[in-house]
């Protein structure tokens, strides 16, 4: 009895912990969405604020999907398996240098994992039974993230967490930082508005960097931009949008554009 108490403690516990992390990013991006309204309004027709039918689906698949990812942690205790998730006690012990590549080192393997597990949802026979729920958000909102079908959410975040847990060596504040910044890309490039700067596409690191634009890409018109964190795969395998860097131009030219004239009118 003790024991399935502890065991649904954890599960609530990992659940509200990813659920914080995801809907506090969620909220900025709102704010964001809110704001540049303002400043843009009647500039261009994006960003949007979504239907309250749309973020209502979004935040019910939403939390599935931090149940789902909740269940690792008790999964890892019942099978007894807490000792072997490689994480050090200090930084000296592996290094500064090796702190940060740990986090870019999860973010690769995470990227990776997701590219190929979202051309594979893409398939004709994947699509309409799993992958669909995501591209019912065809206008991204920044809820679009997790709202993904709950056996999705197993092959695209459960067992990627999982496997990085394992086999990853890693400062617990390292994974701290990694997994903001996974909930933090799941609204950024859901947000439908542009936050790089102007040329960013087009520059010798930024064209390896998922954008809103890529991924808003990639929502209406499905078969391109594949990718989470970067393009590496994307560029790699011939799936990235040809248009990508002419759309980023037009996108980013256009806020730009309003930012000065509010700026203008303000000064
Ligand atoms: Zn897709
Ligand atoms: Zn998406």
């Amino acid at each position: 009895m003790e024991y399935s108490k502890f065991l649904l403690e954890s599960l609530a516990i990992y659940s509200v912990d990813l659920g914080i992390r995801y809907f506090a990013c969620a909220l900025i991006g709102f704010a964001v969405l809110w704001m540049t309204r303002r400043w843009i309004a009647g500039k261009r027709p994006v960003p949007r604020l979504p239907k309250s039918r749309q973020i209502r689906r979004e935040i019910g698949y939403s939390l599935a999907t931090t149940v789902l990812c909740g269940c690792i942690a008790p999964v890892i205790f019942v099978f007894g398996l807490g000792s072997n998730l490689n994480f050090y006690g200090e930084v000296s012990d592996y290094g500064w240098l090796y702190f940060g590549f740990s986090i870019l080192l999860m973010m690769f393997l995470r990227d990776t994992m997701f590219y190929w597990e979202h051309r594979m949802m893409h398939t004709p026979k994947l699509y309409p039974r799993m992958h669909h729920v995501h591209h019912l958000s065809f206008k991204v909102s920044p809820l679009s993230g997790l709202s993904i079908h709950p056996f999705e959410a197993i092959i695209a975040s459960v067992i990627p967490y999982t496997l990085i847990l394992f086999l990853v060596p890693k400062h617990p504040t390292a994974y701290l930082i990694f997994v903001w910044a996974d909930a933090a890309v799941a609204v950024i490039t859901h947000l439908g508005y542009e936050m790089f700067p102007r040329g960013f596409a087009r520059h010798w690191a930024g064209r390896w960097i998922g954008t809103a634009t890529a991924h808003e890409a990639h929502h209406t018109k499905p078969g391109c931009n594949y990718g989470l964190y970067f393009l590496f795969w994307d560029r790699i395998c011939g799936t990235i949008d040809p248009a990508y860097e002419d759309n980023y131009d037009v996108a980013t030219s256009a806020e730009q554009r309003a930012h000065e004239e509010a700026a203008a009118m303000s000064a």
